[in-house]
């Protein structure tokens, strides 16, 4: 089984959700046979993602997570990371220092080191552009991303290279998205992921954070059993995010099936009141969604 929590699923600048962070928990039975996942996987951890990780350990079915009061960290065994705006990578910083001296291995003397998997082009600038500023001083020598984290780079044009599973079952294949674009489409490296159960034929879409491309998604889309996709409320000439106004545009048995996250703070103040009649509707925060047997 395959369950999906979201961390939180506010947009970047919200403040009464926690940023989209998810975490992807693996189970040979499932919650309802074992107290902990046998593989777990958080898809971004920004920066509110350990306040939101700190939340989550505190409810029922999720005591795995927690030490002590604390964020059990070496619970979390891989970390996927979409694209680096901090709504996104904001946290990795805390669980890297974290692992290396909180929850060192004490006996190997080694840091607790969880994978860490994004395409080369982000795994590179996410080093060079945003984590070694904190990370990269040790006592005695300079640190590298690899004295934090086992890496596992892929590349989205090379099949085979594409992706990874969790208990050799679940395929996670990344596929580009059209958040920013500096000059043209695809220039600044974001991601979305596809899973697939490889024994059922079963799918889940997650969008990443994207502009509105039904175009490019429409065939992962209509092969999903069930989809979760970014949305931004408020309109803007030159938008960054899916416009909720363009994914109402989205064929209705498409609708159905999609959640909405990455949302502001006036989900609930009148004006979207159509999103549950519409879409699957708002996901919901800390809530273990089952999403593949
Ligand atoms: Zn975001
Ligand atoms: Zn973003």
């Amino acid at each position: 089984m395959l369950t999906l929590t979201f961390l939180g699923v506010g947009s970047a600048f919200a403040k009464r959700n926690y940023h989209s962070n998810l975490l992807i928990e693996a189970w040979h039975k499932g919650p309802d046979h074992q107290d902990r996942p046998d593989d777990t996987l958080l898809v971004d951890f920004g920066s509110t993602g350990p306040l939101a990780m700190h939340q989550l350990i505190g409810q029922p079915g999720f005591a795995y997570l927690n030490s002590q009061g604390r964020i059990n960290y070496p619970a979390i065994h891989r970390v996927f990371v979409t694209h680096q705006h901090a709504d996104h990578i904001g946290g990795l910083e805390e669980m890297a220092l974290m692992n290396a001296y909180f929850f060192r291995d004490t006996v190997k003397d080694r840091p607790f080191k969880p994978q860490i998997i994004s395409s080369l082009s982000i795994l590179l600038n996410l080093w060079d552009q945003s984590l070694k500023g904190g990370l990269s001083a040790m006592a005695g020598r300079y640190a590298l991303l690899q004295d934090y984290f086992y890496i596992l780079a892929l590349n989205p044009k090379e099949p085979g290279k594409d992706g990874f599973t969790m208990l050799k079952r679940y395929r996670f294949a990344l596929f580009p998205t059209d958040h920013i674009q500096i000059e043209r489409k695809y220039d600044w490296p974001s991601h979305g992921l596809f899973i697939e159960d490889t024994q059922t034929g079963r799918c889940v879409f997650f969008s990443g954070d994207t502009r509105f491309d039904y175009a490019a998604y429409a065939r992962m889309m209509e092969r999903a059993d069930v989809c979760f996709h970014e949305v931004q409320l408020f309109d803007e000439p030159t938008p960054v995010h899916s416009l909720v106004g363009e994914m109402r545009t989205l064929p209705e048995p498409i609708r159905r099936k999609t959640w909405l996250y990455h949302f502001g703070d006036d989900w609930d103040t009148g004006p979207f009141d159509f999103v549950p009649d519409e879409f699957a509707g708002f996901a919901t925060p800390q809530q273990r969604y089952r999403v593949l047997d």
